[in-house]
């Protein structure tokens, strides 16, 4: 479904059970907006919340007539949240933030005027510290940071999804069909013009963060995978390697067989058996990776399914609605049951 705005400025807040801090950011947000240009919106996504993320949307919306939003029938995560706000908004810039306000909308400002003065066609966040974030953390945060740059040659140390997109990159990054996105992989793959604009992450305003060790491990597994054929590469070289230590030592036990010299006992045998099992295994998990990821895919289904929309009354009565039956034309979207309300 195409439901868009024409406007100056979009900023896409993805939300999973934010009931908590999502009334304080969209003011936040909004203030911050207006203070640039009059003709913004903010498109909220929630994420399949439970905790009343979309009736707290339900009641800004008679107060923020900017505000518009749109709710997935379950969490399909932040990836395809992301998507969702992006294909909704109509601004000819995009703005990226979290609604835990850790994202600091005092830099709209500068991200809006650096797109404004034509010096960037996409404005990066990157992380400057994140000394307030557990170690452990951190630590995971930058190896895989330092892994995806080593990968795929783009710079990914300190990236956030924390971004100013122009319209075109929106525009470009909706053509690309693939299910399993990862949006700071795709804009730094994309290239265009990039601008680096260096943040502290604040702490989070209420609630807990959702992306739990297990959570951030699949997330990095799946940028690795969709950005990089290496690990299938390394398969080759570990077999390489394994080869020439296999000749060596079968050379060595054929030389002792020839000079009637006695083999070592079972524990080479043993530990060349181990290796050899782990390595084996070890690469069929690598394989067995890219294989589910062409499965996913091939099936072709929706990164994301919208279950109801919400608008002010000023913005639905304008017209503006198109082409309900087109939804499930688009590539990344469909509607399971259309529900478009005015408060
Ligand atoms: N989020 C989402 N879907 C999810 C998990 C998170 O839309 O399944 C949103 C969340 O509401 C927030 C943003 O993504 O606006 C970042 O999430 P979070 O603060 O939990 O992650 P962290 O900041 O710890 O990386
Ligand atoms: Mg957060």
């Amino acid at each position: 479904m195409i439901v868009t705005r024409g406007c100056e400025l979009s900023v896409v807040v993805p939300a999973f059970e934010e009931a908590e801090c999502l009334g304080h950011a969209l003011e936040i947000i909004a203030a911050h907006c207006r203070a640039l240009t009059d003709d913004f919106e903010i498109v909220v996504v929630d994420d399949g919340s439970s905790d009343g993320t979309w009736a707290e949307l339900e009641s800004r919306a008679g107060s923020l007539r900017e505000l518009r939003a749109v709710r997935l029938s379950r969490n399909f995560g932040k990836e395809a949240a992301l998507f969702a706000g992006l294909a909704e908004a109509g601004g000819s810039a995009v703005v990226v933030m979290d609604a835990d306000l850790q994202h600091p909308p005092a830099l709209l400002g500068v991200f809006y005027r650096l797109w404004k003065s034509a010096a960037a066609d996409v404005v990066e966040g990157v992380k400057r510290s994140r000394t307030r974030e557990p170690l452990l953390r951190r630590l995971f945060s930058s190896v895989f940071n330092r892994l995806l740059t080593l990968l795929t040659g783009c710079d990914f140390r300190g990236n956030s999804d924390f971004n100013l997109l122009d319209r075109r990159v929106v525009d470009t990054l909706l053509r690309m069909p693939e299910r399993r996105s990862f949006f700071r992989g795709m804009v730094g793959w994309l290239g265009f013009r990039h601008y680096r604009i260096e943040f502290d992450v604040e702490p989070r305003q209420e609630g807990i963060s959702r992306w739990g060790t297990i959570a951030l491990i699949r997330l990095a597994g799946r940028a690795v995978v969709s950005y990089s054929g290496v690990p299938l590469r390394l398969i080759h070289i570990a077999a390489g390697g394994f080869l020439l230590m296999a000749s060596s030592v079968g050379a060595r036990s054929l030389w002792l067989y020839v000079t009637g010299a006695a083999i070592g006992g079972f524990m080479t045998v043993i530990l060349l058996l181990l290796v050899l099992g782990a390595l084996v295994l070890l690469s069929l998990g690598v394989i067995a990776e890219y294989l589910g990821a062409i499965y996913e895919e091939a099936k072709g289904r929706p990164r994301y399914l919208i279950s109801q929309r919400l608008c002010s009354q000023e913005f639905c009565a304008a017209g503006q609605i198109a082409n309900l039956a087109g939804a499930l034309d688009t590539p990344h979207s469909a509607l399971s049951r259309e529900q478009t309300r005015t408060p």
